[in-house]
């Protein structure tokens, strides 16, 4: 019940046998930062800086950008987390001033990080506002849709850039800020053992890893039997992403929906996920369950499920094992 799940609004996510885990939270602008905190949030695992852009009447100067992400990085202080993802637009998010050309399809189409390789200028510009703001608080900045190295030496070498301008400029900003990408293209998690060499975090996108994985589109009714994290395919593809950053001491987040899925999260501590980002409303749930479990039992778990031949009966098996979640 709800008076029992708020005793763990201040504690620190933990398993029952001490293994710590992080539970940070989904946000699209400051308000979200508020009450993501007020809800128990450790940080922030995904900050969806599209909205910001989809907020304006034109592209949003550097000035507003830095001003947005200070305030959420101020949000957390000097210590909490704050991923900031940058710009994710295309897909199902439209900016109606860039008059973007239709495509047949939007989601295999020009987004994302592809958008923002082919406009330096608009990318540019985010990176010096997130940099800026990198000096009022504990920011990282995360990639989406990063789909091969080329495209993550690109972007990383245009941050580079905009480093080097602050650097003339005299402007101050983390020079050890931590830079990730999102893993929600099915090649970057059979290549995370490569691409996890030049970031220091990974955060998987199961929203897209799965859509792009089971080739079902994510807001199409008509397959979502297919869109379901669960899958042993997904689970495998996970355990792939988690083992290559875990074997380059890089820690790995989760910031799709089935971070904060009850009966995933036994699996994801099996498998050694180190962040889970969520919904504010799952937090206090999540955390209770969390402390409820045993890790080297949540293991042997995940070795079984993955094993399994569909996702249906891996729900079953978690839900007879972790009485908690039912
Ligand atoms: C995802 O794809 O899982 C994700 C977190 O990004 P978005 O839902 O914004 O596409
Ligand atoms: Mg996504």
């Amino acid at each position: 019940c709800m008076q029992e799940l708020k005793k763990f609004h201040d504690q620190p996510s933990v398993t029952a046998d001490g293994h710590l885990l992080e539970i940070v939270s989904n946000v699209g602008n400051p308000q979200d930062a508020y009450a993501a905190k007020r809800s128990g949030a450790e940080g922030i695992g995904l900050y969806r800086t599209e909205f910001l852009y989809m907020g304006c009447e034109s592209l949003p100067s550097e000035e507003v950008q830095f001003d947005a992400y200070k305030v959420v990085a101020e949000i957390f202080g000097s210590t909490a987390p704050v991923v900031i993802r940058t710009l994710d637009i295309g897909g199902d998010k439209e900016l109606p001033y860039m008059d973007l050309p239709k495509e047949a399809n939007p989601f295999l189409g020009y987004r994302a990080i592809r958008l923002c390789l082919d406009r330096k200028d608009i990318f540019k510009t985010q990176l010096r506002a997130i940099l800026r703001a990198s000096a009022f608080g504990n920011i990282k900045l995360m990639y989406p849709m990063i789909a091969t190295m080329q495209e993550l030496r690109e972007a990383n070498s245009i941050l580079a850039e905009a480093k080097q301008e602050l650097d003339k400029e005299n402007i101050p900003y983390n020079r050890e800020m931590e830079v990730g990408m999102m893993i929600e293209v099915p090649s970057a998690a059979l290549i995370a053992d490569i691409l996890i060499q030049e970031v220091d975090f990974f955060s998987i996108g199961t929203n897209d890893l799965v859509q792009y994985t089971m080739a079902a589109d994510r807001m199409n009714e008509r397959v979502s039997y297919l869109s379901e994290p669960l899958n042993p395919a997904i689970l495998r593809l996970i355990r792939n992403v988690i083992h290559a950053a875990h074997q380059h001491g890089k820690w790995v987040g989760m910031c799709g929906e089935m971070a904060g899925n009850l009966t995933a999260i036994p699996i994801l501590v099996g498998l050694g996920l180190d962040e889970f980002s969520m919904s504010t409303g799952s937090i206090l749930s999540a955390r209770a369950l969390m402390s409820k479990l045993n890790r080297a039992e949540m293991q042997a778990l995940a070795e079984e499920a993955l094993n399994m031949t569909s996702a249906e009966e891996i729900k079953q098996y978690v839900n007879n094992k972790v009485p908690a979640v039912a």
